[in-house]
């Protein structure tokens, strides 16, 4: 049976498809500290595992950003084997490309935004360039847009970083899809990943806000593609 395993870094993101696909909580593995809460379940004949990146101990909060998804991928790939690698979670976007809720994937290379290091090698090095695929059949029914998904530790947008993006042609501004990508592609795993979009980095209104407001509905977005898109792939 195919093996598939889902990242996702926020609870509330991953809340909505564990519900739906019935997924069960697994024990805690006792070897990790402060471990990534896993769910598993069969669904149409696969197996679908997803891993959150967890809480952080000192502050409660998911631990969002590219330390944590990279342990997480790291320990459950260890774990479980998987066949294929998804990346699920929400993004911002410039309101040309997306409107909120939008669903992006990818068909290039996944990026940093904010990892510039311009010492010969280093630079391409920091800039990630990290694989993913693309098979337009796992997307079947699915309205989706193609575009760079690029990675960077922080929610806000500064000058230099907003310049990566556009000389990146980036579409999908998040926080863990890089990192994920990079572990997939170090134990060469197929890797995709699937971003709703929660707010538009070049509008006044402050994304912290706007985050807060689409959250919902990008999750549930989220879940009917996810649910979509795992029915499809055979
Ligand atoms: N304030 C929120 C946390 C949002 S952090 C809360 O308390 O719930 C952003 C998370 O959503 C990250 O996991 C990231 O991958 C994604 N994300 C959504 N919009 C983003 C944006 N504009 N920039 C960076 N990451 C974004």
């Amino acid at each position: 049976m195919k093996r598939i395993l889902i990242i996702m870094a926020m609870e509330a993101e991953a809340r909505p498809v564990i519900d739906q696909l019935g997924l069960a909580a697994l024990p805690a593995n006792q070897q990790l500290q402060s471990g990534f809460p896993r769910f598993r379940g069969e669904f149409e004949g696969k197996e679908i595992i997803i891993s959150l990146n967890g809480k952080s101990r000192e502050y409660g909060v998911d631990r969002i950003g590219t330390e944590y998804a990279a342990l997480n991928t790291q320990s459950a790939i260890i774990e479980f084997a998987p066949d294929l690698i998804i990346n699920a979670g929400t993004c911002g976007a410039f309101s040309a490309d997306a409107e909120i809720a939008d669903i992006i994937t990818t068909d290039q290379p996944v990026v940093y935004h904010d990892h510039r290091v311009p010492l010969k090698g280093f630079s391409e090095f920091a800039t990630g360039h990290h694989p993913a695929i693309y098979r337009p059949e796992y997307f079947q029914g699915v309205v989706h847009k193609l575009g760079v998904v690029t990675t960077g530790n922080s929610l806000d947008m500064p000058v230099v970083d907003r310049q990566v993006i556009q000389q990146n042609r980036g579409m999908a501004k998040e926080m863990e899809c890089a990192s994920v990508a990079a572990v997939a592609s170090l134990y060469e795993i197929d890797f995709f990943p699937i971003k709703s979009v929660t707010d538009h980095i070049d509008i006044e209104l402050n994304n912290v806000d706007q985050f807060l407001d689409n959250l919902n509905l990008a999750s549930i977005k989220l879940s009917e593609t996810l649910i979509q898109v795992l029915t499809n792939i055979k």
